[in-house]
């Protein structure tokens, strides 16, 4: 059975501190190469820290050996044909914008690719998974959506509210992605999503990435085979051309239980009921091609879900040129 020629990670998180070491990043090292996408800000960060974080990961990430900055699909393609890892960056909630939508066309120019507009509570774009109501995209949204596909920046469901994703997908020219997020039909978290969602999105053109996270996988178990379990409702409900995968791996598992101290008002008991979650290290993901390859997946269907799909969506998207 041949190897993907890439595995594409559609988001992962290394602690939000300028001085994070990129070297985690090296955990994806595989021959065929790696596309991961490193997120630079949720919800608490304002645009400052945002671009704190960006100026230092860009420089770590491009003076780096093993990793490169992929401002463009075809710099992930020369990155990884040498086998290294190429990096872009999302950011979680839009409120680092401000109310300047400027800010994100300065935000795509350093190469952020994706973005979620609201991270599980309600701000200025619209509603998040974990609102007791849900009133979806508002109109400040809608206009921030058409800046997002103007800017080439993929415009990701994951942490909004179910009708807030809907609405991303109404208003959207651009494919809609979930960059993280699981299904309700597998296992009910309020961060999985609907098959209506999941639905809506693959009407886009666009792609729900399953990942790796125990709460969301099941009750607190991020195995293999509890992602695969999710895959393959996907690929039934969706089709195997709008289903990719994520990691959303928190490589400083202290500092990620930190910022959930830090910040009860942002989450709630659906993340911290089990005790502390389990997340996917990258060399338990990496096997996920062989885990497939033994359901019986044929190897194409393999290749999209690891890497095709996402970078698809990517294309479609991303600016063309540096
Ligand atoms: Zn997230």
């Amino acid at each position: 059975m041949p190897k993907p020629n890439l595995v594409w990670d559609q988001h992962t998180c290394l602690p939000l501190r300028p001085d994070a070491n990129v070297e985690l990043l090296t955990r994806y090292a595989r021959p065929g190469g790696c596309f991961t996408s490193v997120n630079v800000g949720y919800s608490p960060h304002s645009g400052s820290e945002v671009h704190a974080l960006l100026d230092a990961f860009q420089h770590a990430v491009a003076t780096h050996p093993l990793l490169d900055l992929a401002v463009t699909v075809n710099d992930v393609r020369s990155v990884t044909t040498e086998g290294r890892i190429a990096v872009a960056f999302d950011l979680e909630d839009s409120a680092a914008l401000g109310d300047d939508l400027d800010a994100l066309h300065v935000l795509a120019q350093r190469g952020v690719r994706a973005m979620l507009p609201t991270y599980n509570h309600a701000n200025a774009a619209g509603c998040g998974c974990l609102d007791t109501d849900d009133t979806g995209l508002t109109t400040w949204g809608r206009d921030l959506v058409a800046e997002m596909n103007a800017a080439g920046v993929v415009v990701d469901g994951s942490h909004c509210s179910a009708r807030t994703g809907l609405d991303l997908c109404d208003v959207s020219e651009a494919p809609v992605i979930y960059s993280h997020s699981c299904l309700q039909s597998v296992w009910q978290h309020p961060r999985n999503i609907t098959d209506d969602q999941a639905r809506a999105c693959a009407a886009t053109g666009g792609v729900v990435g399953i990942t790796g996270v125990g709460i969301f996988l099941g009750p607190n178990s991020a195995t293999l085979e509890a992602m695969v379990r999710h895959l393959e409702v996907a690929v039934e409900l969706v089709g195997v051309n709008h289903v990719g995968v994520s990691t959303d791996f928190a490589f400083d598992h202290a500092d990620f239980g930190a910022e959930l101290a830090a910040n009860p008002e942002l989450f709630d008991d659906s993340y911290i009921r089990w005790g502390p979650i389990e997340f996917m290290p990258p060399e338990v993901f990496l096997g996920l091609d062989d885990a497939l390859a033994s359901r019986g997946w044929p190897n194409d269907d393999i290749t999209a879900v690891l890497s095709g799909n996402f970078m698809r969506v990517a294309e479609q998207t991303w600016p063309r040129a540096s």
